[in-house]
């Protein structure tokens, strides 16, 4: 591959094709899968991927809010989106762009059906979130008979799937917790179909879920980690090839005298001769702060060389005392040898969090499309 010459997230689409596959192969040939792809596409780039998901054959996407759905609405992605967290204030864009509203709360059924009405819609499509134990957002179980309520005889609008998230999919230990919720969410389901007279498609497992409990796969899932790359576990993650790599350059080297310091504060105290390089990236770009003072290292030519003193908005020194390496020279900072799982290790958190993270100021190349 040619030089990067700045840093740049790399955005592979053949590993994006291997993760659908493999996540993919551990369903039903009848299950669909929806491609959660908000936060642009997990830091990636929404729009590219949405696409190449379009053209392996995606039943659904999903994003959180509506100002994502309309970006990809504006971009050509024709398939079905759902919108996983709308507010009322967007209900009128959210119709015009034809993109499809999870509805959580009495309140928000009221004031969509009033919209739908309002824009004279007929069977307008929604899907209807039931909490089963997240306590984040959706209906409980006795809110069935206020939905049925109000949507029985009306033309307005028609419920394509019903569904819920788990809490714990990714833990072992909250096993009871999880096989709690599903069997919650099948009553509920079940309840709704008697109900409503007829029987809207269920989902509930992300990608966590497909892998712990394939069982409960229902209709469809929904993932958007796994097709990234990752899946909260080691032995999953071995099968998986990250989508994101983000590298970087070497902008200058110093040598550093004993009992000097280096960057903001002076929070790095040199205890020998040391050789650190700086490179052009920094907080700005989501390299947090946490990151910083020998918590998190990148690789040059596979090597370790740990971040030293404060991570700066535009920059990040290293220490490159052991690692043969000049001015211009490639550095990752995840995704290749080490994974960005294992990054945000370093800094106290999760995968997701990184990824999501890169500033739209670092420049996304797409390879292997
Ligand atoms: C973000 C999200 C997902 C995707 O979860 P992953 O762990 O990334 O697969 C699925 N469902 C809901 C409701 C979400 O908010």
């Amino acid at each position: 591959m040619s030089k990067i010459g700045d840093t740049t997230l790399l955005i592979d689409l053949i590993a994006l094709e291997h993760n659908y596959w493999f996540l993919k192969s551990r369903l039903a040939q009848e299950t669909k899968f929806l491609a959660v792809v908000k936060a642009f596409a997990y830091g990636s780039d929404m729009i590219t991927i949405a696409k190449k998901m379009e053209r392996l054959g995606i039943d659904y996407f999903a994003v959180a809010y509506v100002k994502e759905g309309v970006l990809l609405r504006n971009a050509g992605i024709k398939s079905p989106i759902l919108v996983l967290h709308p507010q009322p204030v967007n209900f009128g864009e959210l119709i015009h762009h034809s993109l499809e509203p999870s509805i959580y709360s009495p309140k928000n059924l009221k004031l969509f059906l009033e919209i739908a009405k309002d824009k004279k819609q007929i069977d307008y499509p929604i899907h209807v979130k039931f909490n089963t134990g997240l306590n984040r957002l959706g209906f409980w179980e006795n809110d069935v008979d206020f939905i049925v309520e109000h949507l029985r005889d009306r033309k307005e609008l028609k419920v394509v799937s019903v569904f819920s998230h788990l809490a714990a999919s990714e833990d072992a230990s909250e096993k009871p917790f999880s096989l709690t919720q599903i069997e919650t969410f099948k009553k509920i389901s079940e309840e709704l179909n008697q109900k409503l007279g007829y029987a809207p498609f269920r989902h509930m497992l992300n990608t966590s879920g497909i892998i712990n409990y394939p069982e409960a796969q229902f209709e469809m899932v929904r993932s958007g980690i796994g097709l990234y790359g990752y899946g909260n576990d080691k032995a999953i993650d071995a099968q998986l090839k990250p989508v994101a790599i983000l590298k970087t350059i070497i902008s200058q080297i110093h040598k550093i005298e004993p009992n000097e310091s280096v960057g903001y504060n002076r929070a790095y105290k040199s205890d020998g001769y040391k050789i650190t390089a700086t490179l052009p990236l920094g907080h700005a770009d989501g390299i947090s702060r946490q990151y910083g003072n020998q918590k998190g290292h990148v690789l040059i030519k596979g090597r370790k060389a740990p971040i030293i003193g404060n991570v700066c908005m535009d920059m990040i020194m290293i220490d490159i005392t052991d690692i043969d390496c000049k001015e211009g020279d490639e550095v990752v900072v995840f995704g290749q040898n080490q994974s960005a799982e294992d990054f945000a290790e370093s800094a106290n958190t999760i995968s997701y969090e990184i990824l999501t993270a890169i500033s739209p100021r670092v420049k996304r190349v797409i390879i292997n499309s």
